[in-house]
């Protein structure tokens, strides 16, 4: 299942990983119910399973919900448009250009599927779609600690690469609230999950008590992770922040998901994920700060521009000498995050660049570090970003 609504009305939020999985994010909104989270009681026992037909049941009810406040009718409109596959009307011509959508943090990903029924993975796209990970950290930020990585791993080099960013760029750091970890530990938390059924869904208790109930009890397994799956959270996002009537702020935040920094981890590029993840998305805070956004492009063009300036900002900072100065080996490492994060859904307002785009932005932006006379200064915001806008048509330039 691919689905993408990132970007509606009333929540923006900005994915990192454009075509692969995109989750269902936005929309929120009029949440009257009280945020009191209800604990259940028994916890389910280890490895409890749910049989196959109530699987499949439960992942048909969780595909079923809507979150409060997202109007059914563009909610169908939107998950028409992406399921009919959208090459149809795209704006860009996917013979264009040279893409193939595996890589190897993806095929590392499809890898620890392996062992998953029919059921199973019905069940798992259809918590993709109601994503309370990524709910219960947008909504509830400061419940969510700030521990990085399952195990914490990436606890230092997120909060210092945040603090180094600060620093650096000419915007407001203190107008990013919150640097939230997305861990899949959630889908085992009875209170966090009743919360999200309750509030962001508008579920009655007692519907929003037995959803828990199935939803913990299916995730209680090793196949699963218990939870911590990296197909979970194989996603990072900057949110601008807003008031939504009847929930009140939802304050600006980065999220960082677990799964997306196991994945590059397992491929032996640690020491680099959480730094080049994290400073993309503070160029979504940087777009959010300086009005960015505009431009003449529409559709999967204009996505595609404000993704790969967001990789321009992050290699710019990562290997500015005032910024993390990092070297060549290390280059050459998170420039292989952002190749393979590249997409080919050409056709998708959610199109981050193919590979060799985001590679290529990615390069400029070193590039410019590299070059300049004077290796102290850093660029204001809005020139680098101009200095981008111009560089823009040879960075997509068709290359098939
Ligand atoms: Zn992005």
């Amino acid at each position: 299942m691919k689905k993408s609504l990132a970007g509606s009305a009333i929540l923006l939020a900005l994915t990192l990983t454009g075509g692969f999985a995109a989750t269902s994010s936005p929309a929120l909104a009029t949440a009257t119910a009280s945020t009191q989270a209800r604990t259940g009681t028994d916890a389910p026992s280890t490895g409890a399973a749910l049989s196959p037909a109530a699987t499949l049941a439960l992942a048909d009810k969780l595909k079923a919900l809507e979150p409060v406040g997202l109007p059914t009718a563009e909610l169908k409109e939107r998950l028409g448009a992406d399921e009919l596959g959208t090459l149809v009307d795209a704006a860009l011509n996917p013979a264009d250009y040279v893409c193939n959508p595996a890589t190897p943090v993806r095929d590392w990903v499809t890898a620890q599927k392996a062992g998953w029924t029919p059921e199973d993975v019905q069940l798992v796209d259809a918590i993709r779609w109601y994503d309370p990970i990524f709910y219960d950290a947008l909504l509830w930020p400061g419940e969510a600690g700030a521990q990085f990585g399952v195990n914490g791993e990436f606890t230092l080099p997120t909060t210092h690469t945040f603090r180094d960013l600060g620093k650096f760029w000419d915007i407001r750091a203190d107008g990013i609230q919150h640097l939230v970890p997305l861990h899949g530990s959630v889908l085992l938390d009875r209170a966090k999950m009743f919360r999200i059924f309750r509030v962001a869904y508008g579920l009655s208790e007692a519907t929003s008590t037995a959803y828990t109930d199935e939803v913990v009890t299916a995730m209680n397994q090793a196949k699963f992770g218990f939870g911590n799956h990296p197909f979970f959270s194989f996603n990072a996002f900057a949110f601008a922040g807003q008031t939504v009537p009847g929930f009140g702020v939802i304050p600006s935040s980065i999220l960082m998901g677990d799964g997306i920094l196991t994945a590059f981890q397992a491929l032996g590029y640690d020491d680099v994920t959480a730094q080049a993840i994290l400073a993309h998305e503070y160029g979504h805070h940087i777009q959010f700060q300086r009005g960015l956004f505009q431009s003449t492009l529409t559709g999967p063009e204009a996505t595609r521009r404000t993704e790969l300036m967001a990789d321009a900002f992050a290699s710019y900072f990562l290997t500015h000498a005032r910024g993390d100065a990092l070297q060549w080996k290390r280059i050459r490492e998170f420039d292989q995050v952002f190749f393979q994060l590249g997409d080919c859904s050409f056709g998708s307002t959610n199109h981050h660049g193919t590979h060799n785009q985001r590679l290529a932005a990615s390069q400029w932006g070193y590039a410019v570090a590299a070059g300049a006379a004077n290796q102290g200064h850093v660029l204001p915001t809005l020139t680098f970003a101009s200095r981008f806008d111009q560089k823009l048509p040879e960075l997509v330039a068709p290359d098939a």
